[in-house]
């Protein structure tokens, strides 16, 4: 095989989503709703496969046009700047393939790319594979106990001293996928600073922009001074929508950065499923007429997320496992030091405890979970092993099954 393949071969969903089927747990481990994407976006894609021939054939390479249009008019306006649909985005099969095309198009061999710790793990090896360096830098949590993921943040001289000679990208991704940290207008402002001064490209992923909770506010890095031309934005329809299976994501960002995205995506994709691709945009025509209204999806999900956040704190709280509440995205942390297990330590003693502790749980109680080290580079996942991570994006049911999994136990 080939050497850039050498060491990415483990995945932690291919491995813990198949764990938790083979033993029919209570699913809160892979992030996916267990509820029904919205009828008017289920209505569109209905509609898109009734008809006889257009829209079951290829269509445009770099993004069906009505939905090119559609999110150039709908982050146009949010970012209040003009985006031309033909030249400044790429829809891509789900974010991930954005992400691939963007280490591929503008990581070279020996470049390195900065990653905030805890990461979505994917971004690691697709650095690797693109031959590049990953570089991490840790949000630390500024308290003892943290109660809220605003309390993790980078240090600011600890995250410029990063960056050097051979830095070609950093990725930024709010809100943060485990922790649901929100970055805050100045750290954002940090990190465009940095990525001026050194002429360093922003790869901001952001699938969860319309999940944030109390006030916290999603600030795209795009929309600061200067950053614009430098940053690559990624969203997610999977995550928008509540559709993970349709799998269509995207890429925003500068045309002349742009098309070097799009040269890997006509070299290796070429193009999305074109009926999935009518169904977005038919969704983002109805969100944006909507925009701000009580009827809004993108205002709906996150006030139903929000009660779905209160409850599995309010569990996990009780049976002394103190969260981490997020500001954002639908996953909470959970320190889990309190709870003694006797975990059988077969000769798995360099296998981080959260990874033991939650196959354990998945075995022996039923409850599927996702250990937080993942989330760390193998460097510093030691140093992190006392955390797992719980999806609430599912219906009461299920969060009440998971409580009452952990009430019996505790
Ligand atoms: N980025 C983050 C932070 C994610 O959590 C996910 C998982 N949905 C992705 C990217 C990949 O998204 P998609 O399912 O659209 O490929
Ligand atoms: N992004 C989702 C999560 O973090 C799922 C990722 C995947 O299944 N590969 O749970």
């Amino acid at each position: 095989y080939a050497r850039r393949i050498e060491g990415v071969d483990k995945n932690i969903w291919v491995e813990f989503t198949q764990l938790a089927a083979d033993y029919k747990a209570v699913n809160l481990g892979q992030g996916f709703p267990d509820f029904p994407p919205p009828d008017f976006v289920r209505e569109a894609f209905r509609q898109a496969v009734s008809g006889e021939y257009r829209l079951h054939q290829y269509t445009r390479a770099f993004g069906h046009p009505p939905l090119v249009k559609m999110l150039a008019k709908f982050f146009g306006r949010i970012m209040g700047r003009e985006v031309d649909p033909m030249e400044d985005v790429l829809v891509t099969v789900g974010a991930y393939e954005a992400l691939f095309c963007a280490f591929q198009a503008l990581v070279d061999d020996g470049d390195e790319v900065i990653i905030i710790e805890p990461f979505f793990d994917c971004y690691q090896p697709m650095v690797k594979m693109a031959g590049g360096k990953p570089v991490y830098v840790p949000l630390r949590p500024t308290k003892d106990r943290s109660v809220s993921s605003a309390d993790w943040v980078l240090s600011p001289d600890e995250l410029a001293s990063k960056f050097t000679q051979r830095t070609k990208a950093i990725v930024l991704n709010t809100p943060n996928n485990p922790l649901g940290k929100v970055y805050k207008q100045e750290e954002l402002q940090l990190i465009a600073d940095l990525c001026v001064k050194h002429d360093v490209v922003c790869i901001s992923d952001e699938v969860y922009e319309w999940l944030t909770y109390e006030g916290a506010k999603h600030i795209k890095i795009a929309s600061l001074p200067g950053m614009w031309e430098r940053t690559i934005t990624i969203g997610s329809a999977g995550k928008t929508f509540s559709a993970t299976g349709w799998k269509v994501g995207w890429a925003i960002g500068f045309g002349p950065l742009l098309t070097h995205l799009k040269t890997v995506h006509q070299n290796s994709v070429y193009h999305c499923a074109t009926a999935a691709q009518e169904a977005v945009a038919h969704g983002f025509q109805r969100e944006f007429d909507h925009f701000g209204s009580p009827e809004s999806y993108f205002l709906q999900l996150p006030e139903r997320l929000q009660l779905k956040r209160q409850k599995l704190a309010a569990c996990l709280s009780n049976v002394g496992l103190q969260p981490v509440i997020p500001e954002g995205g639908y996953f909470m942390i959970a320190d889990i030091s309190a709870m003694k297990v006797d975990l059988p330590d077969s000769k798995a003693q360099d296998e981080p405890y959260d990874n033991r502790f939650v196959k354990w749980l998945i075995k022996n109680k039923g409850l599927a979970t996702i250990p937080v080290s993942a989330f760390y580079s193998p460097e510093h996942c030691k140093d992190f092993e006392n955390y797992i991570r719980f999806c609430f994006v599912k219906e009461d049911s299920t969060l009440n099954a998971a409580e009452e999994i952990l009430r019996k136990w505790s």
